[in-house]
């Protein structure tokens, strides 16, 4: 075990502070990486204020880890001491269930081992995520990070990139497809630059007409603001897929008017309380689909960051300093970033 440095909350109304855990040395299978950078991402902030139920503390968030490889145990074959590598918001999962054969290790059946708050089998308590200067995960579960992506920039495709990556593919976001992105955060950015590089018609749902330019400049074709009933009436039955990120309660039957005949919408945020009921009509009277999405596979991770390199897409980032991390999570709730905070770990090293 090596002590090593972290960034904590304590309770779910207590800052986040210095703090110290253990990682393991690596195992066979186990790569050990410095992390260099971590993203912040809107369920750090549900999980440490105790927004789901289950927090265990002292929590260490963060499953947007970027760094490299400084060493490998004896059965690894994938990676090696200096290679540029991610984890995000899973580290293990049974790797027997029809799920982890299929490469949908995120929906494995008992469940996956997330890179916070999951049950670490190796040290019998709970794991800790990103806000710390190292982390050894086994290497199933370790991403390349190609050359040619900055690695900070890079740092939140392991989260927000892959869980947008994933149900727009599933959902044949492509030529031809009217996509639309609901909430432009860290999530919503993602999904607008990714959503255009498949070759969709994208359009921007957003509740901040401030953000309208910037949507466009991220590659948004149209920009809806849902605030606005006269907006929302005219876009009604012009979209085939939404893509709900927003993180608050609200009510997404209000976005089902924008749906087509056989037009779905996926929910990806995980607000703190329970949504409302689906408006029944809508849907069986336009054939509509709700469905829900969590981040990918780790070959679909894997595939993704190939896909973001070839098409030369990264996260808009704000960089920060560790100590930054509470006035940040304000900040995310204010809509007050553009479009992503990430943590340079050197500031928690030195
Ligand atoms: P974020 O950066 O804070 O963005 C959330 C966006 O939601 C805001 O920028 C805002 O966009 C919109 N919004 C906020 N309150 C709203 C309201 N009351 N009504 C309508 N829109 C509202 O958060 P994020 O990091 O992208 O995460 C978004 C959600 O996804 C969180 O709940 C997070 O836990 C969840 N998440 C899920 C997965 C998964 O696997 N499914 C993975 C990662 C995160 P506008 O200003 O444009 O309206
Ligand atoms: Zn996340």
């Amino acid at each position: 075990m090596t002590a090593t440095r972290a960034f904590a909350a304590q309770s779910a109304t207590t800052p986040l502070t210095h703090f110290t855990i253990n990682r393991r040395e690596p195992g066979p299978k186990d790569v050990k990486i410095a992390i260099e950078y971590c993203g912040v991402c809107h369920s750090d902030l549900h999980t440490v204020r105790g927004e789901w139920s289950g927090t265990k503390y002292p929590c260490v968030p963060g499953h947007e880890i970027v760094g490299k490889v400084v060493a490998v145990g004896p059965g690894v074959s994938k990676f090696k001491v200096g290679d540029r590598v991610g984890v995000g918001c899973m580290v293990d999962s049974c790797g027997e269930c029809e799920s982890c054969k299929a490469g949908l290790e995120q929906y494995c059946y008992p469940g996956n081992v997330g890179t916070y708050n999951g049950h670490d089998k190796h040290s019998g308590g709970h794991t800790f995520g990103g806000y710390s200067t190292a982390i050894t995960v086994t290497e199933h579960f370790v991403l390349s990070i190609p050359d040619a992506l900055p690695m900070n920039a890079a740092a939140p495709l392991l989260c927000a990139g892959i869980t947008l990556y994933s149900p727009l593919k599933h959902w044949h976001a492509g030529p031809g497809k009217r996509v639309g992105i609901i909430g432009l955060g860290g999530l919503g950015h993602m999904g607008v630059k990714l959503a255009r590089a498949m070759g969709a018609h994208v359009v921007m749902i957003t509740t901040s007409p401030e953000k309208a330019a910037d949507a466009q400049k991220l590659g948004a074709h149209e920009v809806i603001l849902s605030t606005d009933k006269a907006q929302m009436k005219a876009a009604s039955k012009t979209l085939d897929l939404l893509m709900n990120t927003v993180s608050a309660t609200h009510d997404y039957n209000a976005y089902q008017r924008l749906l087509r005949i056989d037009g779905a919408q996926v929910l990806l945020g995980v607000p703190p309380t329970d949504m409302p009921p689906p408006a029944v009509g809508r849907f069986i009277g336009n054939r509509l689909t709700l469905a829900g999405s969590t981040i990918g596979g780790i070959a679909e991770t894997q595939e993704m960051l190939d896909f973001c390199a070839t098409h030369n897409i990264v996260s808009d980032i704000e960089m920060i300093r560790m100590d930054q991390v509470n006035d940040a999570y304000e900040r995310m709730l204010k809509g007050d970033v553009k479009y992503r905070f990430v943590i340079d770990m050197a500031t928690l090293a030195a």
